[in-house]
């Protein structure tokens, strides 16, 4: 077996790459790690989106593996150094779904800012309240940006457009840095800080043993009353219970959610129930463009190192 694919992939790419390769491809293989292990022994390549973990063990089950292609961005599902000391090369484009992610972050803001949602389901219910659906304009206001990277900076050009000020908490940016430039944004040096005077608050950090839980009960509560939340980038940085409670006692405005802490969360825990609550499937990467870019780039550097060659997307 040439590559091995765990989660459910579908692209002309694959289809391309399958004319050269033997693939194999179970969808659901991820949910049961006894059979991946067994299954991986003779792959030479894996295909993954974020459910696959890749843990240290997994890859010494898996001896002729030279390359991992995660078709995504995030990386917390991998076991970076552990591939790197097993000599297997991790490839994920990187800037493959950033605009698709920092678009779909402007939509949930204008989406919270004018409660869209729960507008539509008013008017759907045969209802036509304009004065409940009053909302705020994004002019003026103050966003505040966790983790001001590939997507964090998208966010910040695409708000700075539409008049909002810019604050960002970013622990590896240093006021001069080339990230900052031209977003006249003010750099905070504690997350509390940058918290206070945001009307809406974005994270955009990714999921570290740091970031963990860096949206806590303590977090939520110094940001300021009325505000709102958003995350795109993983679950684990917030609290879903601290979050829940923030929106439940009215301390928060509202919240936009494309990620949660487990996926698919596994209970109706609440937040279905806030009409000030947005909810989508971890769908920031779903673009017809950003996964097309992102399958290309994958397949691609995968027929590479299955020809000996370096990929162009490599991260470890
Ligand atoms: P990036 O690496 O370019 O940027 C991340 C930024 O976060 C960096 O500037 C880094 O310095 C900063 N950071 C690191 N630790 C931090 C901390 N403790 N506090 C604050 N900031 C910190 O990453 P990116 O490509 O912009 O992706 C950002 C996030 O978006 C990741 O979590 C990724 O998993 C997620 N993502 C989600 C989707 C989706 O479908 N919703 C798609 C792609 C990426």
């Amino acid at each position: 077996m040439d590559v091995l694919i765990t989660e459910e992939l579908v692209s002309p790419a694959i289809d391309r790459l399958g004319k050269t390769y033997s693939i194999v491809s179970e969808p659901t293989l991820w949910k049961d790690p006894s059979s991946l292990k067994a299954k991986i022994t003779d792959a030479r390549a894996l295909m993954i989106r974020n459910q696959t973990r890749v843990t240290d063990d997994l890859l010494a089950a898996a001896p002729a593996l030279k390359a991992v292609g995660r078709v995504g961005v995030g990386l917390d599902n991998i076991d970076l150094s552990a591939a790197k000391k097993r000599g297997v090369v991790v490839i994920a484009p990187l800037n493959a779904n950033a605009v698709s992610v920092a678009e779909l972050t402007l939509g949930l803001i204008l989406a919270l800012a004018r409660k869209v949602p729960a507008g539509d389901r008013s008017t759907r219910s045969g209802q036509w309240d304009r004065k409940t659906f009053t909302g705020i304009e994004l002019e003026g206001k103050t966003l505040g940006i966790c983790g001001l990277g590939r997507i964090g900076r998208l966010v910040a050009q695409r708000a700075k457009a539409f008049g909002m000020k810019l604050v960002v908490y970013d622990p590896f940016l240093k006021a001069d840095s080339p990230a900052l430039g031209g977003l006249d944004a003010v750099l905070f040096e504690t997350l509390h800080q940058a918290l206070g005077g945001a009307d809406f608050v974005t994270v955009h950090s990714p999921l570290t043993p740091e970031t963990r839980h860096l949206f806590n009960e303590r977090t939520f509560g110094a940001m300021k009353r009325g505000s709102f939340f958003i995350n795109t980038s993983r679950g684990g940085v917030m609290n879903e219970t601290a979050l829940l409670h923030a929106l439940k006692t009215g301390y928060l405005a509202g919240a936009a959610l494309d990620v949660r802490e487990i996926e698919p969360p596994n209970s109706r825990d609440g937040f279905e129930s806030l009409d000030n609550v947005i909810l989508t499937p971890h769908i920031g990467a779903f673009t017809g463009e950003a996964q097309a870019r992102t399958f290309e780039a994958v397949c691609d550097d995968l027929d590479r190192v299955l020809r000996g060659e370096a990929p162009q997307n490599a991260v470890s």
